[in-house]
């Protein structure tokens, strides 16, 4: 059994919703592109699984999340897909692929081959299992990758009412996910091993701030420590868990965020890969011609750091999508991918936003014990980061401009001082 097309998207997440709307615009014709997908859904807008997915009132669901509204763009519902021609290949997993014959095979035993492959696997949650600790089975047991898992962690959560979770690890998946179990009114800990929580981005100023108003909120924090045991009752439920540390905490609920893992293995051996993913030029080109690869799985040359980088953020996704699309159908017209990294959040009623890379002294600015406030950071004399609560529209716009500009900064105290200032005049 056999089919060919001349576009296939593998891989039915952010990427593909987003590459997809674009072959649209530039003109596909009807049987040309197929997605293939794992999930059984379209695809849709991971980061709402974490936030409005999981609101006691008025909860997100789909259709509603579909891409693109993330960028206030069309919704694609799977009607959509119809009528423009774009097979969806749904709950079907892609088991292999021959690069050189240009055809991947599916684990119902379709073979489905193309001109031109656009990689967009994403990525997968690391499972505790990895790190020498078993009971990721148990069902109070929660991860959050997709919408799987997150209809099992609300279901999980409703039991759990007025109950006790712990959440493991303090990225912004535990940060969301324990804002959330608050708000379903659940008891949270959470337990790191870093110094404070969203180490690899946040300033201790910065966390500090967060964590805060977590703990107003009741929420504990158990830094400096991880997980090494659970305990179970006769059902297999986890009852508690025991930690490095020495301590034990009994447990209703766990939720576990302790990073990912890009989706590579297809291609290992048969593609070129950096940074844990897949690499790719500036046309999101992979070593070899006809495959290019977008979004979590890709590892591409960020311009504005002269080096190449893995992104894990939902903007890379959309906008490396996009830029694929047109290398692959304008080739000539389309220049190299120059991407300002960006990521947000949000949890309860704080939003943020940062840009760039935040690497070097970081400068804070704003009313910490307010509700906007920031940092730059200034790396070889040049500010190449920006982070902001609680902005305006324009106020992020700013800090935007003023990160790709990377104008150069002598008096680290006086940009303190000016703070928002210095990004609205820059
Ligand atoms: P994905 O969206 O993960 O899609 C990959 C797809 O490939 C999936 O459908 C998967 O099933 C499919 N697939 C993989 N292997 C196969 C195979 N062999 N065969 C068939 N199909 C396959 N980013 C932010 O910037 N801000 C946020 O607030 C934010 N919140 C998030 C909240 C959650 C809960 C999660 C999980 C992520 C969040 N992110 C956020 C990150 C963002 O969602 C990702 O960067 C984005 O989804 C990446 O898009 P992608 O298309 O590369 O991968």
């Amino acid at each position: 059994m056999g089919r060919a097309f001349v576009y296939v998207i593998l891989g039915g997440g952010v990427a593909a919703g987003y590459a997809a709307v674009e072959f649209a615009k530039r003109g596909v014709s009807h049987g040309e592109l197929c997605i293939i997908s794992e999930e059984p859904v379209a695809p849709y807008e991971r980061p709402a699984l974490s936030k409005g997915f999981l609101l006691p009132e008025s909860p997100a669901r789909l259709p509603s999340f579909h891409t693109c509204v993330g960028d206030n763009e069309e919704r694609l519902t799977p009607k959509w897909y119809k009528e423009h021609g774009i097979e969806l290949v749904l709950g079907t997993r892609v088991k292999s692929a021959d690069v050189r014959r240009r055809k991947l095979l599916t684990a119902t035993g379709e073979t489905i081959s193309y001109k031109f492959l656009i990689i967009a696997t994403g990525a997968r949650a690391l499972k505790l299992e990895e790190f020498g600790v078993s009971g990721s089975e148990a069902e109070n047991v929660c991860y959050l990758r997709d919408l799987a898992d997150a209809n099992s962690l609300v279901n999980v959560m409703q039991s759990c009412s007025g109950g006790n979770a712990i959440v493991i690890g303090g990225g912004y998946i535990g940060m969301e996910c324990a804002a959330s179990l608050v708000i379903n009114k659940i008891n949270v800990t959470m337990v790191f091993p870093e110094a404070h929580c969203m180490a690899r981005l946040f300033t201790p100023k910065i966390a500090s701030y967060y964590e805060d108003y977590y703990q107003s909120k009741g929420v504990k924090f158990i830094k400096g420590t991880v997980l090494s045991s659970f305990e179970f009752d006769s059902s297999g439920k986890v009852t508690a868990v025991n930690l490095r540390d020495g301590s034990r905490l009994p447990v209703d609920m766990v939720v576990v965020g302790i990073g990912i893992r890009p989706n590579t293995s297809l291609f290992e051996g048969q593609l070129t890969l950096e940074k844990g993913g897949i690499k790719v030029n500036g046309k999101l080109q992979t070593s070899n011609n006809s495959i290019y690869a977008v979004g979590d799985v890709a590892a591409f040359p960020v311009k504005l750091f002269g080096e190449t980088r893995r992104l894990e953020h939902v903007d890379a996704a959309r906008k490396s999508a996009k830029h694929a699309v047109a290398a692959i159908l304008e080739p000539e017209k389309t220049g190299e991918f120059d991407y300002l990294p960006f990521f947000y959040s949000r949890v309860f009623a704080f939003s943020w936003q940062f840009y760039g890379d935040n690497a070097g002294e970081a400068v804070h600015f704003g009313d910490y014990s307010g509700s906007t406030f920031g940092a730059y950071w200034i790396s070889k004399g040049h500010l190449v980061g920006s982070f902001l609560e609680g902005g305006t529209k324009e106020e992020y716009e700013a800090i935007t401009n003023a990160t790709r500009l990377k104008p150069a900064v002598e008096d680290l105290a006086e940009l303190g001082r000016q703070g928002l200032n210095f990004a609205l005049t820059v």
